[in-house]
């Protein structure tokens, strides 16, 4: 897993700080050639370099906000020069912005994998790359995590060496108890316990993703039906990922462990993120809408992070909206999340869909976004996932 990866990544961004922070994010994720400008000219002087060169650019991370020649100007430009690579756009501005500039993207027929915003999320951004990298010949290999090998992976398949844990979800209304997401952890003999952002896309790439996933819903469908048999029906929420999304035995296995179980399928929120819709569009609609007309609850999942998706909520038979972390952690200072966070509730409640907070860590955090008229509560101030056997229905 340790092979190198080719991909030639071009980080424009005035601000050092930030230029210092993506270019450890990839390289520590395994990208070695990372080139760097600090305004548009001087990321089109070397756009214009490496295409005369053997390897040109492949991605191109650029942040919209920069003296000299703007993002928007940079993009422009871009469109009018021969590249061919994938574009990521880095901003602190708000949704709408992001979505018209996002447009811009697209009329310009540039290769547009999505926007990220400030603070970056770092699980975003591996997202991000190994999508371009899926459009060069050599796909990146991010490293495993130290001291875990892809043996301990296989192993923690055939020997239930994953397991499920089990996070809390509260109404802000009556702070009532409102069902469990499933969250898979990887458990090493040693006891060492992975979380999913260091393993997920590992399992992707050794194409186990669907033995993962089935394992994880088996679990959390035994322990939903134990508290049934306890008289406490309760939500549970389980992730679908790109990959399981587009087995096309999915749709079955998934019904077959549900009956298996003897679980109310309205008991079950299916959540996909935005990235899982764009991989697999028809695919997507074709399932969850059949999903949905099986009874089971859909869930757009990382709300915020990827493409702007008000399209897809439109398209899609959603019944509920989880906004993503990254825009509920140190909400409490920023004016920018607080006005994305309170808009995407406005906009959720018009198409009649229930919004979950991700991330609220703090009784500041939880009172926004209970005053902006978000309905549920997961994060670490109600409670942090915990394994089967310390969590009781409530
Ligand atoms: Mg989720």
């Amino acid at each position: 897993m340790s092979d190198t990866n080719s991909l030639k990544v071009l980080v424009v961004e005035d601000h050092s700080f930030q230029m210092e922070h993506i270019t450890n994010c990839l390289v520590q994720i395994g990208v070695e050639q990372v080139l760097t400008a600090s305004d548009g000219v001087e990321g089109l002087e070397n756009i214009s370099r490496e295409q005369n060169s053997s390897a040109p650019v492949d991605l191109i991370i650029c942040d919209l906000q920069m003296p000299n020649m703007d993002g928007i100007a940079f993009i422009r430009h871009l469109s009018l020069s021969n590249y061919t690579g994938s574009l990521i756009i880095l901003t602190a501005m708000d949704a709408s912005l992001v979505s018209s500039v996002t447009q811009m993207i697209k009329e310009y027929k540039i290769k547009f994998i999505g926007s990220l915003h400030k603070p970056i999320d770092t699980k975003v951004l591996i997202e991000f790359i190994a999508e371009a990298s899926e459009y060069t010949d050599t796909p990146l290999s991010p490293p495993l995590p130290e001291g875990v090998s892809e043996k301990d992976l296989i192993d923690a398949l055939l020997n239930n060496g994953l397991q499920s844990y089990f996070q809390p979800r509260f109404k802000f209304s009556d702070k009532s108890f409102a069902g469990v997401e499933a969250l898979a952890r990887l458990v090493l003999p040693n006891g060492r316990i992975i979380s999913p952002d260091n393993f997920l896309y590992l399992y992707e790439k050794l194409n186990k993703s669907a033995e993962l996933e089935l394992q994880i819903y088996s679990q959390a469908f035994q322990l939903i039906k134990v508290w049934m048999q306890m008289g406490h029906p309760t939500q549970i929420s389980i992730n679908v990922g790109p990959s399981i999304l587009a087995n096309t035995d999915f749709y079955d296995e998934l019904q077959a462990l549900v009956k298996r179980h003897g679980i109310p399928t309205d008991l079950i929120t299916v959540e996909v993120t935005e990235r899982t819709l764009i991989d697999n569009t028809a695919m997507a609609i074709e399932y969850l809408s059949r999903l949905r007309l099986n009874g089971f609850h859909l869930a757009i999942d990382d709300f915020g992070t990827g493409y702007s998706s008000f399209k897809q909520l439109e398209i899609l038979p959603f019944n509920e909206l989880k906004i993503d972390k990254s825009f509920m952690i140190g909400i409490e200072a920023d004016e920018q999340k607080q006005a994305i966070v309170k808009s995407t509730v406005e906009l959720a409640k018009r198409l009649n869909l229930n919004t979950v907070a991700e991330g609220v860590e703090t009784t500041e955090a939880w009172n926004m976004a209970k005053a902006y008229g978000c309905d549920l509560c997961q994060g670490y101030l109600t409670g942090a996932a915990k394994s089967k056997d310390n969590i009781r229905p409530q």
